[in-house]
């Protein structure tokens, strides 16, 4: 597939401003949900053949989010694309200033695999809210679903506007060689660099969405029943193969051995079997032989008892875990669940800051001081305060990372303003044009200007 024709069609096809009216956006917006809906039979096939996963995990993790995203943009495109107005200085009077949402134009989006239609469907959703066109590389791993996404998208739209390129390293690599005028990567943090490196060369602005270790900080005050059953749901969902699950607990060492078992009974509660299709595979053998790598047999508290051929690794809990053990060594991106203790607040806030940035992090505490302490302290990407991972489903919040978990942000407005560029704009009538900043130049016009002016 010769890629620079498909770029230079959508730059072609971008210059006709078709995408710049909102009523164009609203019809591909409502085109998008419509096609989703008609072949749902089709996306919970595609996506059970590559993980697995039942229709219930995957209504609530991928179809659902994506159904809000365009729900969202429909009802707010307008809003969000309209001129801001701004204050004007005494200077700029009697101007007036303002700022104008542009789209920035040709988009690539990338995906990952570990959620594939919400991860590569929603930042369409939000560059075509924005006005931009679309080429979207979803992952290759889950093969599937990439290609029932290609299938969809490329029938039913306009492929000079929307375009689903499928392939692996080398496709994206080609891809990454082309001048898009926006990129948005999500992925791992190693090919996130590569990702920059390459838009560096256009100087293409980038939003990296990235991964990382994310800490659940638990005190002794808590609700230790509610804790262990919000953590269980929030590691174990899609087999733990989720950026924002809790990648390790640090926990108080006092309640140490209570929350051990009460997360094992929520466990057996959970009835996290595939045979029951509760529970998901791991995506592929590399996966699943990196996963068992990481499983210390000695400090296994639950589970461990792996099924290769089956690729089903249950939730798994290691206890009596040190940052220099293998498994904190990487992000889990799996079932395994480490449990670290901690002493003190600061103790704990020491060890998560040894870390790079997390995407998220969750703190259970009933604790005022402790929480804002930690807020404070502790620089993530986002998080939850007594829950995990159900910030990701507030489209009021920016969904995005800080440092090594990612460049930018998006979800409902947040998504818009990403694929966003705003122009700021500065109006002047004709009328009347004071002579302060003209030479020639004196004492008392700079006097005037120190004092009346601001300048
Ligand atoms: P990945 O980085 O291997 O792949 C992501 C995308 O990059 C895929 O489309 C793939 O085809 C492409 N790619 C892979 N290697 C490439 C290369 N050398 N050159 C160019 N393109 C390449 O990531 P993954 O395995 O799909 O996903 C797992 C990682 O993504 C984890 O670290 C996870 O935390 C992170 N993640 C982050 C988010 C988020 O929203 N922040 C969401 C999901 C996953």
């Amino acid at each position: 597939m010769n890629y620079q024709e498909i770029i230079d069609k959508h730059q072609h096809f971008f210059n006709t401003h078709a995408t710049k009216e909102i009523p164009f956006r609203i019809k591909e917006l409502k085109r998008l949900k419509n096609i989703l809906k008609k072949n749902e039979t089709l996306l919970y096939d595609a996506i059970y053949k590559d993980f697995k996963k039942s229709e219930f995990e995957t209504y609530i993790t991928e179809l659902s989010i994506i159904y809000h995203e365009i729900d969202l943009a429909l009802v707010k495109v307008s809003k969000w694309a309209k001129k801001k107005k701004a204050s004007t200085g005494l200077a700029n009077l009697p101007g007036k200033s303002y700022i104008l949402p542009e789209p920035y134009g040709t988009v690539l989006v990338i995906g990952a695999w570990n959620y594939p239609y919400q991860l590569s469907l929603c930042p369409a959703i939000a560059a075509i809210a924005a006005g931009c066109t679309v080429v979207l590389k979803p992952s290759e791993v889950p093969s599937r679903t990439s290609a029932v996404m290609a299938e969809l998208i490329n029938k039913n739209f306009d492929p000079h506007f929307f375009k689903v390129v499928e392939g692996g390293v080398k496709e994206t690599t080609e891809l990454l060689d082309i001048k898009f005028d926006k990129i948005f990567f999500t992925g791992s943090v190693p090919v996130g660099k590569i990702v920059y490196q390459a838009a560096a060369k256009h100087l293409t602005p980038v939003t990296l969405e990235l991964g990382g270790k994310s800490p659940a900080i638990i005190t002794k005050d808590v609700n230790i029943d509610m804790t262990a059953k919000r953590l269980v749901w929030a590691k174990f969902l899609n087999a733990g193969q989720t950026c924002i699950a809790p990648d390790y607990v640090l926990v108080e060492s006092s309640i140490k051995d209570k929350m051990l078992s009460s997360i094992k009974e929520h466990i057996e509660k959970s009835e996290y079997h595939v045979d029951n299709d509760n529970y998901t595979q791991i995506i592929n053998e590399k996966n699943f032989d990196r996963l068992r790598n990481m499983i210390n047999t000695d400090k296994v508290y639950v589970g461990g008892k792996v099924n290769k051929e089956e690729r089903v690794i249950p939730p798994t809990v290691m206890k009596d875990v040190e940052f220099s053990d293998d498994v904190m060594q990487d992000e889990i991106f799996g079932p395994i669940l480490p449990i670290l203790t901690f002493d003190t607040v600061e103790e704990a806030i020491d060890k998560v800051k040894q870390l790079s940035k997390p995407l998220s992090c969750y703190v259970f505490t009933k604790s005022k001081p402790t929480r804002k302490k930690i807020l404070n302290e502790i620089s993530f990407g986002g998080g939850a305060i007594n829950d995990a991972m159900m910030h990701f489903t507030e489209q009021t919040l920016p969904f995005g990372g800080v440092g090594n978990s990612g460049i930018g942000n998006y979800h409902g407005k947040y998504g818009f303003e990403t694929f966003s560029h705003y122009k700021s704009i500065l109006q002047k009538p004709f009328w009347i044009e004071p002579n302060f900043k003209y030479p020639p130049y004196s004492t008392r016009k700079l006097n005037f200007l120190k004092r009346f002016i601001g300048l």
